[in-house]
């Protein structure tokens, strides 16, 4: 057995194996050259100290030899001739879940109203550069969903390890690097993601499953409360009497199709706010406690941040952090802006950016009460297109130098930042109700009372970050999973209101589906 170590060395030591496997010899009185390898088995880094150390669990062998174990795939089935179930949306909920089902003997027929990632390419380009919003492929809609041009952060709260480490297994056994089984805060990154989907979709096709592009589902037909099959936009019928329905936080005409079908839905509360910019120079600076100038070490990665504070009676807080990265704009229709980030595999960009939104309750929506179950979702939608008008009618953006923002004051200019539509300086009061442009000036004072620097005109504001969760919660059976009311409907991932991020929608789906046998 290799001998297991705890270990806390300077970045530079954790960085390069030649200083790494010293420092263990030298801990374990032995002499370099007899060790045969060490593989790191977990990493984190600890910025509490002026002198910032690097945590690392590793595995020492000594006496035996290292074998290397690729991580395998599980057991797919031929399911080409086997029961079908229908997935609703090919964003990690669909696809995970859809693997799930082949593991299980189950067919998949996966219906997805977007593209695959490599059309979905060009309509990315078209909202950033002619800021023409598909209303069918755009950030969020498209093979591998929200997910897919994205951070690629994987982590979650949720508590269950083992489901975790399952996921995180499985998208190294798709290609993704064997890095995220180590760092305490993996990522995998834009670049990488798009790679890793379409192994994931030629995999389900491989095994007998079915994944239709361009094909958005309208209806959901249910008879005596027990689902028949779906309908999509061509008018085609597609029968099953097990429908996973995992569409995402964005779908509003997939909740207001089950409002108008009356089938039971309730409102949701959310978090709301705006996507902050800073110069990565300045959080690393924050974080790691280095002079501005001279930088971080480059043995350290771009430095994240997590920031929460009670404001007002409301939590406000960082959301979807992305070091290195770039704002996209990740509106669903035309006439309203959202924003939201990614960064690419390396978080090599100049720009830090962090969704920073405030709680909302579900009394906040009482203007929209005649909505019903919709009134939360109506909130976001009127938000995100103020912001559309104000910004001047395209997929610019409204912005505002932090600090102006909290004193009331327009920003004289506003300097180029990653969003790639551009910005319009706009009063970010205007965008808001009342409550939340308080709540959100007064926790950006707080933030810069924790984080020395922060609150700064150098950071820009973009608004709206509106799309952090579901305006809508669609109630399912704890157990069975299936809908409370319809027999046959599994309602999954972040859009029904029971995941948040790409790792808990994964295990979403694969809950969904170990329901359908
Ligand atoms: P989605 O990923 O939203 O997938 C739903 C799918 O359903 C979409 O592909 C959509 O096209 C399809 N669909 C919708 N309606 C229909 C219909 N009527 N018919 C057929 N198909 C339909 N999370 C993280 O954990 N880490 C991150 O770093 C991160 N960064 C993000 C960056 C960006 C830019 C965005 C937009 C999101 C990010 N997220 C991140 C959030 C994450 O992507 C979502 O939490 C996750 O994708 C939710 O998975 P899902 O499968 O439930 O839904």
């Amino acid at each position: 057995m290799p001998r297991e170590l705890q270990l806390q060395v300077a970045p530079e030591v954790a960085a390069q194996m030649p200083l790494l496997t010293a420092h263990v010899a030298k801990l374990m009185h032995i002499s370099p050259a007899e060790i045969k390898h060490i593989t790191i088995l977990k990493r984190s880094i600890d910025a509490r100290q002026r002198a910032i150390k690097i945590n690392l669990k590793v595995a020492v062998y000594h006496n035996e030899e290292y074998v290397e174990n690729p991580i395998p795939l599980p057991e797919y089935k031929d399911v080409t001739n086997a029961k079908e179930v229908i997935i609703i949306g090919a964003g990690p909920a669909g696809l995970f879940g859809a693997l799930q089902l082949i593991e299980l003997g189950l067919r998949p027929i996966v219906l997805e109203r977007g593209k695959d990632v490599q059309e979905r390419r060009r309509d990315l380009k078209a909202i950033n550069r002619d800021h023409v919003v598909g209303e069918d492929s755009n950030y969020c809609y498209g093979e591998g969903g929200a997910g897919t041009y994205s951070d690629g952060k994987l982590y979650t709260r949720s508590k269950k390890r083992g489901d975790v480490d399952r996921i995180l297994r499985l998208f190294v056994a798709f290609g993704a690097s064997e890095e995220i089984l180590i760092e305490a805060h993996p990522h995998i990154g834009t670049n990488k993601l798009p790679k890793i989907i379409k192994a994931m979709r030629e995999k389900i096709i491989e095994y007998g499953g079915v994944v239709k592009f361009d094909t958005r589902v309208t209806d959901i037909l249910v008879k005596a409360n027990a689902v028949e099959g779906v309908q999509t936009q061509n008018g085609d019928i597609i029968k099953a009497d097990k429908i996973i329905l995992a569409t995402g936080h964005s779908a509003r005409d997939i909740f207001e199709l089950l409002d108008r079908k009356k089938i039971f839905i309730e409102a949701k509360p959310f978090a709301l706010g705006v996507r902050a910019e800073h110069p990565q120079t300045l959080i690393d600076s924050i974080q790691y406690s280095c002079d501005f100038n001279t930088g971080r070490s480059e043995f350290l990665p771009p430095a994240p941040y997590a920031i929460v504070k009670q404001v007002a009676g409301r939590g406000m807080y960082s959301f979807c952090m992305c070091p290195g990265g770039v704002i996209a704009p990740c509106a669903t229709s035309p006439g309203e802006v959202v924003t939201n980030g990614w960064s690419p595999s390396k978080r090599d960009q100049e720009t830090a950016n962090s969704g920073i939104v405030v709680e909302l309750k579900l009394e906040d929506f009482k203007p929209f009460a005649k909505f019903g179950a919709l009134a939360g979702m109506e909130f976001q939608k009127a938000i995100e297109q103020k912001a559309w008008l104000l910004a001047g009618e395209t997929q610019r953006v409204p912005a505002q130098r932090m600090v102006d923002f909290t004193q009331s004051k327009l920003s004289a200019d506003i300097p180029k930042t990653s969003y790639v539509p551009g910005t319009t300086s706009v009063e970010l009061g205007q965008v808001f109700p009342g409550f939340l442009t308080q709540t959100l000036r007064e926790g950006f004072k707080e933030f810069g009372k924790s984080m020395r620097g922060y609150l700064t005109n150098d950071a820009i504001l973009h608004a709206p970050e509106s799309r952090t969760s579901s305006p809508v919660r669609i109630p399912r059976d704890p157990e069975t999973l299936e809908h409370t009311h319809i027999k046959g409907l599994y309602p999954c991932g972040e859009g029904a209101g029971y995941a948040g991020g790409i790792i808990s929608a994964a295990i979403d789906g694969e809950k969904c589906a170990l329901k359908c046998v």
